[in-house]
């Protein structure tokens, strides 16, 4: 069944978009399979679940987390990840530049963006993101390659729409800043009730979890 899943979303997806295998919850055999079918990067939100499934694993995939990162897991998140897709704060920025710096590695990260505006949501909000991207570029372990946003959830993925819109408008308003260090490449939105919906408005980078492996 999940090899089926990933295989038809590959087949689906145009070229130059990316899939994450969104895996909370799920099993290494799990995520063994939807590797073996062709899935090449895994999105995890949870430390205990990243490190559990990494450790059997390992690099014969890319690992994305894509979670409320707090800093104080963010010494091991980075050995273990390939992408960070959640940075939302400059504590943030600064701890993942100190821990990266000291094993060596640049990590690339995505800035969460609020783009519904929820208070109880984290993210950056959109009137916020150009001087949080000036404010953390001296930050050189670290290098911001895009955007990341959730959205609203909506069961109509059409009441979506105009927050992946916002996003991507953000996304080249930032692009067109030519700020030195950073290289705006991915759009990272959308999730299975909303991906088709996020690539039109833009995305190239979907998170799906559900589609792949069925239902939570
Ligand atoms: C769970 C999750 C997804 C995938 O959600 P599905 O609806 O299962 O596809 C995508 N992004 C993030 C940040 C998630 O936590």
């Amino acid at each position: 069944m999940i090899k089926e899943n990933v295989r038809l979303i590959l087949n689906e997806l145009k070229e130059g978009v990316e899939l994450v295998a969104a895996a909370k919850t799920r099993t290494a055999n799990e995520i063994l399979e939807a590797i073996d079918a062709g899935v090449k990067i895994i999105g995890e939100n949870y430390f205990q679940e990243l490190r559990d499934v990494y450790d059997i694993i390992g690099n014969k995939v890319k690992w994305h987390f894509i979670g409320h990162l707090q800093t104080n897991k963010v010494k091991y998140v980075v050995e273990m990840c390939d992408m960070v897709e959640t940075l939302d704060s400059i504590r943030l920025a600064a701890e993942l530049d100190k821990r990266c710096r000291k094993i060596g590695k640049v990590m690339p990260v995505l800035i969460e963006i609020n783009s519904g505006k929820e208070e109880q949501k984290s993210g950056v909000l959109p009137a916020n993101a150009i001087s949080f991207i000036r404010n953390i570029v001296k930050y050189t372990s670290i290098k911001v390659m895009g955007l990341m946003t959730m959205g609203p959830l909506f069961g109509d993925p059409e009441n979506a729409r105009p927050y992946f819109r916002k996003t991507k408008t953000l996304f080249e308003q930032i692009s067109d800043e030519k700020i030195p260090g950073i290289e705006m490449k991915y759009l990272s939105m959308g999730m299975t009730n909303s991906y088709k919906v996020a690539i039109e408005e833009g995305s190239n980078m979907v998170r799906i979890g559900t589609k792949i492996f069925g239902a939570r």
